[in-house]
């Protein structure tokens, strides 16, 4: 099983449950989803002419859309040379779940990593039982996609991106079909507004703040 790359680096989970933890963050190359705010538009088309060997992709030092394949044994071997720490692989993109990731988290589960996905939950989910899902429900994007109820069953948390009232309605919304999970609210790119919504409907509800403190420290 080989992946479409778009860049590998270790860095600080900015968001949700993990925040602050070392991480070594997959991201994987396409999604179809169209979000209007997406900060990873490079990832959206795997154009063959930006196919690149994976080399080229690890020393990228800035977000473009070139891409590269890589079976699991060679992202581990990346890990090793580039002498990564973490211990958490956090798999992301584009949106990941367009692939079939059992193969890749059960070579990193076997190499002593845990897992994480995040996902739009609008493609089936396919991982191992150990990684964590999580979920950042991206409802009526351009792209026409629906959220699955099996990827709300499966998640394991959910993060949602938060701008005006009406994405926690459309969160409620959602909740309904799945029952209580953990909630992080997300303001969309740090607004004021956003995020001092996110602040009070957590207070109300009981819920968690996820501010992207990868932003704020500058950081990947
Ligand atoms: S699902 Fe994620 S990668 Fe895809 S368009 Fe939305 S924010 Fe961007």
């Amino acid at each position: 099983m080989r992946y479409p790359v778009n860049e590998i680096f270790e860095t600080l989970q900015g968001e949700g449950r993990f925040t602050g933890l070392p991480a070594i963050f997959v991201r994987l190359q396409g999604c179809p989803v169209g979000c209007s705010w997406c900060d990873t538009k490079h990832t959206w088309e795997q154009q063959p002419q930006d196919e690149r060997p994976l080399g080229d992709i690890l020393v990228k030092t800035a977000a473009s859309s070139c891409w590269a394949w890589a079976t699991p044994e060679a992202m581990l071997a990346t890990f090793a040379e580039r002498g990564f720490n973490a211990k958490l692989v956090v798999i992301t993109g584009g949106e990941p779940c367009m692939f079939d990731l059992v193969p890749l988290c059960e070579a990193l589960h076997g190499a002593g990593y845990s897992t994480q996905i995040e996902t739009s939950g609008t493609f089936e989910i396919k991982v191992p039982k150990e990684t964590v899902i999580t979920l950042s429900p991206k409802v009526g994007m351009k792209g026409g996609y629906a959220i699955l109820d099996s990827a709300l069953e499966r998640a394991d948390d959910i993060k949602h991106p938060v701008a005006r009232e009406r994405d926690i309605e459309e969160l409620d919304a959602l909740l309904a079909r799945c029952g209580e999970k953990p909630v992080y609210l997300q303001p969309v790119s740090q607004g004021k507004r956003a995020t001092e919504l996110c602040i009070k409907t957590c207070i109300e509800r009981n819920w968690r703040l996820s501010v992207q403190l990868h932003k704020y420290l500058g950081i990947e």
